[in-house]
């Protein structure tokens, strides 16, 4: 098994975990980009958000109530969550992970 998510979802790699349920488990990011990031990610592995939405809408349902769930227990009054697909658009691990930021004004386009 060479994913890095499912190593972190088996306890082989330590994580801060802030969340972990059946089908989610929730992490802070290791270069957070704000106050609050954290990477919301299913158990079951799959390469992106498209392939999580084909093969299990439920898990999908859940990384989101997941976020809401952490942002709230953050105290987040807004908070953006991003799937990158692709490398072109920033993926870098390729294990379905939402991201979710927060914590600090968030300009739109992004950044
Ligand atoms: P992506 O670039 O694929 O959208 O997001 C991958 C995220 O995983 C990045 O924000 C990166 O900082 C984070 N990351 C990479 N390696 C680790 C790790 O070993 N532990 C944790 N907690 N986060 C990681
Ligand atoms: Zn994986």
């Amino acid at each position: 098994m060479s994913c890095l998510f499912c190593k972190i979802i088996a306890g082989e790699i330590p994580a801060e975990i802030k969340f972990q349920d059946e089908q989610v488990i929730a992490f802070a990011d290791i270069n957070p980009q704000a106050p609050v990031h954290f990477l919301i990610v299913p158990k079951l592995h799959v390469e992106n958000a498209a392939e999580l939405a084909a093969q299990s809408p439920a898990a999908l349902s859940a990384v989101f109530a997941a976020a809401d769930q952490l942002a709230k227990a953050e105290g987040l009054t807004g908070y953006r969550t991003v799937f990158n697909t692709g490398a072109d658009a920033g993926q870098s691990v390729f294990h379905a992970h939402l991201h979710l930021l927060g914590g600090r004004g968030l300009a739109w386009p992004p950044g």
